[in-house]
């Protein structure tokens, strides 16, 4: 099933709801309670899609895939190394990227997204699904340059618009051997199998879980192949999953262009 948020006519407040083939419906109530599925009667392209969830927390895993923690010169890390990115930095499909003036080097990151759907602490690896409401995909947008001078990643991952989202959680995927691709304008940067991971989705719910309490709507980003490379002012850049769809973000650069003396 493909869940969404979405909004149509003049409302702009988003709603749940479902995708049927070229149709949307309305849920009954969030879909980390128990709900109903309304007929889907609305043309999916007369209808806004918002982000497909709102977290209360995101997780990113760094150096999840050999090949990306190679380019950058980088060890594979003995435990998943996590880090965190605020709410506020999400989008939709088809809302805009901007490149802060703070940054020369921005670069996206196509990922695999995790929704997790029932609270945990402790969890099992063989406990790990139950606790997984389904996929969506994620572009891990990162200020390469500030990555690299601030040690610490917030601000570098951290920027409003810095994590598009969408555009449904599918709750059917299985992402043992799924294609990730990234293309920028049209040519291809990443593309990579999620088998490649180093640590799998139930080991990241494990160790993420012996440290916080995982909460429905809270978002993990299971780390980016190989192929990370510059987005420029103008460009559009495309994430492809096998299984769930595509998420589309054009970029612009932010017209506030002072940075205050701090
Ligand atoms: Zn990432």
């Amino acid at each position: 099933m493909r869940l969404i948020r979405y909004s149509s006519g003049k409302a702009d407040e988003p709603k749940w709801g479902w995708v049927d083939g070229e149709k949307v419906g309305g849920l009954s109530d969030a879909p980390f309670r128990s709900f109903r599925r309304n007929a889907a009667r609305e043309p999916l392209d007369k209808v806004r899609l918002h982000a497909p969830v709102q977290p209360g927390k995101i997780i990113c895993v760094g150096r999840n895939y050999a090949a990306h923690a190679a380019e950058r010169d980088a060890e594979v890390p003995d435990l998943p190394l996590i880090f965190l990115k605020p709410p506020s930095s999400v989008i939709g499909p088809g809302d805009t990227i901007l490149l802060p003036p703070q940054s020369e080097q921005v670069e996206h990151e196509g990922e695999l997204a995790v929704v997790i759907g029932r609270i945990g602490r402790w969890v099992a690896p063989s406990e790990a699904a139950s606790h997984i409401l389904g996929y969506t995909i994620a572009n891990d947008v990162s200020a390469r340059d500030l990555q690299r001078s601030d040690g610490q990643w917030t601000r570098a991952k951290g920027f409003d618009t810095f994590c598009p989202l969408g555009p449904w959680i599918e709750t059917e995927l299985d992402p043992a051997d799924t294609l990730i691709t990234c293309s920028v304008d049209g040519q291809m940067r990443q593309m990579a199998s999620t088998r490649d991971m180093v640590f799998n989705i139930s080991h990241l719910i494990a160790f993420i879980s012996s440290v916080m309490t995982l909460q429905p709507g809270d978002l993990i980003l299971t780390g980016t192949p190989a192929g990370v490379g510059p987005l420029l002012d103008g460009e559009e850049v495309q994430v492809d999953i096998e299984g769930i769809g595509s998420l589309s973000n054009k970029v612009r650069a932010d017209e506030h262009q002072s940075v205050p003396d701090v």
